[in-house]
């Protein structure tokens, strides 16, 4: 099964996402849990969250991503930020037990002048605190490109996360296509050899959902500006091997591509085409 879908605004609820979904030839979509850049959360209509399960009991839509607010930083320098975001953390993941069984992507975070072993350190603790088996939702760490001082820019960076939590269970990892080649793998090359070093490193198991973005920018830029499908560095073709690609067959594939829905569906008709 192909699993294609995109960014969605939450703003009208789960039913009216899983309905534009579907409107957009989508089967599955990501969502902000709350503002991008922060803030409450709005509350949890239980009817709406009813309406949406019965249309995801009907099959036509897959495995869900959550995807937590950019300014979640849990290895901050400052304790009352790293505290704000644990506490964002805790209460996204109680909030996804509305929708049970589905994914909660988020960036691991800055550690701005503290270095990566300390960044990371924060990290642990945080999901060791948060994280436990009484939460159905898997944990997505996104794989970065390594802007300023993001953490995740590297598999090892992500595999020592995941050696840090004591309950890693349910913690898994959401490849960034734009992200991983800005953060120097040729998935345009070398696509076989980027996702063996992704089994060495960390676990073909623990990769559970793809962000499908071109990139602005060359092999390596550390940048972080994601293209429309076919319009930058990575091109299609290389698109057309990644959604084939049977170490990636079943994953929930979310595009984060600058479009309006229309933009959106036409990349989903385009996908659907190549996929084979
Ligand atoms: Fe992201
Ligand atoms: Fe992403
Ligand atoms: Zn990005």
């Amino acid at each position: 099964m192909f699993y294609i879908g995109c960014h969605l605004s939450a703003s009208k609820g789960f039913y009216n996402m899983g309905e534009t979904a579907l409107s957009i030839g989508a089967n599955t979509f990501q969502f902000f849990t709350r503002n991008p850049r922060g803030g409450s959360a709005k509350s949890i209509d239980e009817m709406d969250v009813r309406k949406f399960l019965e249309l995801t009991s009907s099959g036509k839509i897959g495995k869900i991503v959550a995807h937590a607010p950019y300014t979640l930083n849990l290895c901050s320098a400052d304790e009352s930020i790293r505290e704000f975001a644990k506490n964002t953390l805790a209460d996204d993941l109680q909030r996804m037990e509305y929708v049970p069984g589905n994914f909660y992507n988020f960036h691991p975070g800055s550690h701005v002048k503290q270095g990566v072993d300390a960044g990371i350190k924060y990290i642990t603790e945080a999901l060791n605190e948060t994280l436990s088996p009484a939460l159905s939702t898997t944990v997505l760490l996104e794989t970065m490109a390594g802007k300023g001082s993001e953490i995740g820019r590297s598999f090892e960076e992500l595999r020592a996360i995941i050696d840090g939590v004591e309950y890693s269970e349910r913690l898994g990892v959401c490849l960034d296509t734009c992200h991983v080649h800005d953060g120097g793998y040729d998935i345009v090359e070398n696509l076989d050899g980027v996702l063996e070093e992704f089994d060495r490193i960390i676990g073909l198991n623990r990769l559970k959902a793809i962000h499908l973005n071109d990139s602005k920018n060359p092999l390596g830029a550390h940048k972080d500006r994601h293209e429309k499908i076919g319009d930058g560095y990575i091109g299609l073709e290389a698109f057309e091997r990644i959604i084939n690609h049977p170490s990636l067959s079943g994953l929930p594939f979310e595009l984060e591509t600058p479009n309006e829905l229309d933009g959106y569906a036409r990349e989903i008709a385009l996908l659907k085409n190549i996929y084979k």
